[in-house]
């Protein structure tokens, strides 16, 4: 097996487009699992972990452009206040030592149905960067990006460099169910993220469809039940029916981390529990600030 080890991102994508069969190597929590386990004997790794832009973020516009190589420990420490449902979820990531090493860019290029980075991308509305040498950027929308189990948008030729998000408008929360508290894939997962800008509220669902995905009939739901202008309380009924919308937009199977019926039930509840601490929380900002 070949070990390519670019150390700018032209050579990364040079060295993509003359081997598009190169597994491209961020973080490795994945990767050198697969490889371990003999899941997956690439003809050679591509190492990515000395391209440094790929380990920057900056802003520009008024969103937020993190690299794939940021990973989870420095989100939380750097951007946790401006991407607050994004760490959340990188919270409850394996351990501090995946943490350490494990990137978002890396959940992107695995593409799992449990990736706990997904569920915040999709809620926020992020757009994700790719890129090759032949066609140059492309911007793929995160709703767009996940593309059946374990498959994601990328060609071959293609690296992801980063992906752009706008810092939290609103209130944001991320929540997950394990079969204990750390170290352990989501049963399910769900991330709301409020756009009071907009009017809008934004989903995303993890482990309980073939992809990561939004909820598109509990979002507008929600857009048109919560009082925007008087910022008065949620219903328990209205919060109840949230999260039955939700539940409705996830295809859960039986595996052995749960059942279909059990992480329809646990979403639904996740999501209302989510929806009622984000207005809650929107309704103490609007107090603070008269
Ligand atoms: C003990 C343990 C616990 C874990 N717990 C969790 C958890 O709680 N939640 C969770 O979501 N995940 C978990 N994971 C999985 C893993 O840590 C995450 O998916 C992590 O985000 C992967 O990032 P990485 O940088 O290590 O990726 P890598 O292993 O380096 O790569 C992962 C995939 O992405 C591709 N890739 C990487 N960078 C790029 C790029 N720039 N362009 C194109 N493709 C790229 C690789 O080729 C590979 O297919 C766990 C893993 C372990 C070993």
């Amino acid at each position: 097996m070949d070990f390519l080890r670019p150390v700018t991102w032209e050579d990364a994508l040079a060295a993509k487009a003359a081997r598009p069969g190169a597994l491209p190597l961020q973080g490795g929590t994945d990767v050198m699992v697969e490889i371990n386990f003999d899941a997956v004997r690439p003809e050679a790794l591509l190492d990515l972990t000395r391209v440094r832009e790929l380990a920057e973020w900056d802003e520009a516009d008024g969103r937020l452009r993190v690299g794939a190589g940021v990973p989870y420990a420095r989100l939380i420490a750097e951007l946790g206040d401006r991407l607050p449902g994004l760490a959340q979820a990188a919270r409850t990531v394996g351990s501090p030592q995946i943490r350490n090493r494990g990137t978002v860019g890396g959940n992107l290029g695995a593409a799992s149905p449990a990736g706990d980075g997904h569920p915040p991308l999709l809620a926020a509305g992020a757009v994700i960067e790719v890129e090759s040498e032949a066609r140059g950027v492309r911007m793929i929308p995160a709703d767009g990006f996940f593309r059946g189990v374990k498959r994601n948008a990328l060609e071959p030729d293609e690296l992801i460099r980063a992906f752009w998000i706008v810092p939290a408008p609103g209130p944001q929360y991320f929540a997950k169910i394990g079969t204990r508290n750390a170290m352990v894939i989501a049963v399910c997962s769900f991330a709301v993220a409020l756009h009071p800008d907009e009017r809008r509220v934004g989903t995303g669902v993890g482990s309980a469809a073939p992809t990561p995905r939004r909820a598109p009939a509990a979002e507008e739901f929600a857009a048109a039940e919560l009082d925007w202008d008087g910022r008065g309380p949620l219903s328990p009924a209205a919060a109840r029916r949230f999260g039955e919308l939700v539940a409705g937009a996830a295809a859960p199977i039986d595996d052995v981390r749960g059942t279909a019926a059990y992480r329809g039930h646990a979403l639904a509840v996740l999501a209302r529990r989510a929806l009622t601490w984000a207005w809650n929380d929107h309704r103490a900002e609007g107090k603070e600030a008269v």
